[in-house]
């Protein structure tokens, strides 16, 4: 049994099937490009790369290259449902929902807390909805595990009636990350989740952490947008409020060319003029680049903080995760963040630390020290797993 996941954005659409028991992967791919030349739907079967292209590249066209190959590998029948990874549900969504008429109109009203995010979403599940009629749709969102979060997390120090009449409230994202890594963690430690106060920290190209207490999230650090908390690839993270007025007045640049600075040239590669990429920043700085030096300084620096604040969350911490590309693989990263949380007494174990890299999971912390863990991260499973539960199987 099969369930295809689909990440639809505005020009590209992640897929994979994937059975939400076992986690097994009968394929996973990109259609990119869409509705521009050259759009392909790019498919790995078992380990063979396809390429496939794409008329006038529209969700339809590559949703019915997708069925066609599906039929060629015989799966077509066994495929049971659809989940969709939508980016905000607001606050009408706390758990994943079966998409319905009236679903797909709350994640419309939702789409002027992410214009970017959730028009792509609802345009995906409606070409999804065209193209495989008879199967269940799922809709999972990025923000609904963070709706435990209490008032005091989650409202900001702003107008009362910005809160009542613009929604204007943080609610976080990389939720099924998060969730999912918790979940793990519990797992790896053969400890019961609902006895667990987890710090999760996700670090890919947008980077947050999550004070999960008993599975619950109490507080992250993404807010309103994805732009706050942590440093990430492109995006700032936390700056001074004022900063849009100053800078937009100094620079004589305009409050949309003010936030596209601070989403796309900002971070690691706007601190370090060289990339966005981790792996290049270490090259770099083991070159001597004073750049990607300072880039990767800042970064663990306030991912140190982002941690001790949810700390401060939870009261206790009986764990750290670690997750994401960099999380998974960067090994001086996640030494260099422990080693800035002593207060939390945490040690690394060097040896231990080395060895997770490159899909090896494992507690990397010294004995007797704050248990520190690199896991995995798994959206599409999580998604899938989502899917299969919200319809009962
Ligand atoms: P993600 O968005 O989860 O795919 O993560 C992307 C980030 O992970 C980029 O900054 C990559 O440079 C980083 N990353 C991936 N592999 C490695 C690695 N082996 N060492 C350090 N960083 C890595």
């Amino acid at each position: 049994m099969w369930t295809l996941i689909l990440n639809c954005g505005s020009s590209s659409v992640k897929v994979a099937l994937l059975s939400p028991g076992d986690g097994r992967v009968a394929l996973s791919g990109l259609a990119e490009r869409l509705g521009s030349e050259g759009a392909a739907l790019r498919l790995d079967v078992q380990g063979e790369r396809r390429v496939l292209a794409l008329g006038t590249g529209s969700y339809a066209e590559a949703f019915a290259a997708l069925l066609g190959e599906l039929d060629a590998l015989g799966l077509r029948a066994d495929v049971r449902a659809v989940g969709h990874r939508v980016v905000h549900g607001g606050e009408a969504f706390s758990a994943p929902a079966l998409i319905t008429p009236e679903v797909l109109d709350a994640i419309r009203a939702c789409s002027a807390l992410a214009p970017l995010h959730n028009p792509a979403n609802v345009a995906g599940i409606e070409a999804a909805r065209a193209a495989f009629p008879g199967l269940p749709q799922v809709a999972v969102f990025d923000t609904a595990f963070h709706q435990t979060m209490p008032e005091v997390a989650y409202r900001y120090a702003v107008p009362d009636a910005w809160y009542r009449q613009h929604a204007v409230r943080r609610y976080g994202f990389h939720g099924t990350s998060h969730a999912y890594v918790a979940q793990e963690a519990a797992a790896m430690l053969e400890r019961p989740l609902a006895e667990l106060n987890v710090v999760t920290a996700h670090l890919g190209n947008g980077c947050s952490v999550c004070a999960v207490q008993g599975g619950r999230s109490v507080d992250t650090s993404m807010g309103l947008t994805p732009l706050e908390g942590l440093v990430m690839g492109t995006r700032s993270g936390d700056v001074d409020p004022g900063l849009h007025d100053f800078i937009a007045r100094q620079a004589g640049l305009s409050l949309d060319q003010v936030t596209a600075a601070l989403n796309r040239e900002s971070g690691l590669a706007g601190l370090s003029g060289v990339s966005n990429d981790l792996r290049e920043l270490e090259a770099a700085a083991g070159r001597g680049h004073a750049g990607a030096r300072l880039a990767l300084d800042v970064f663990v620096y306030r991912l140190a903080k982002g941690v001790a604040s949810m700390a401060a969350a939870l009261g206790r911490v009986d764990a750290l995760v670690f997750t994401g590309g960099i999380g998974e693989n960067s090994v001086p990263v996640r030494a260099a963040t422990l080693a800035r949380l002593g207060v939390l007494n945490a040690g690394v174990d060097d040896a231990a630390n080395a060895r997770a890299v490159r899909g090896t999971p494992g507690v990397i912390s010294a004995p007797g020290r704050l248990l520190a863990l690199v896991v995995n991260t798994n959206e599409e499973l999580m998604i899938a797993r989502e899917t299969a539960r919200t319809l009962g199987a």
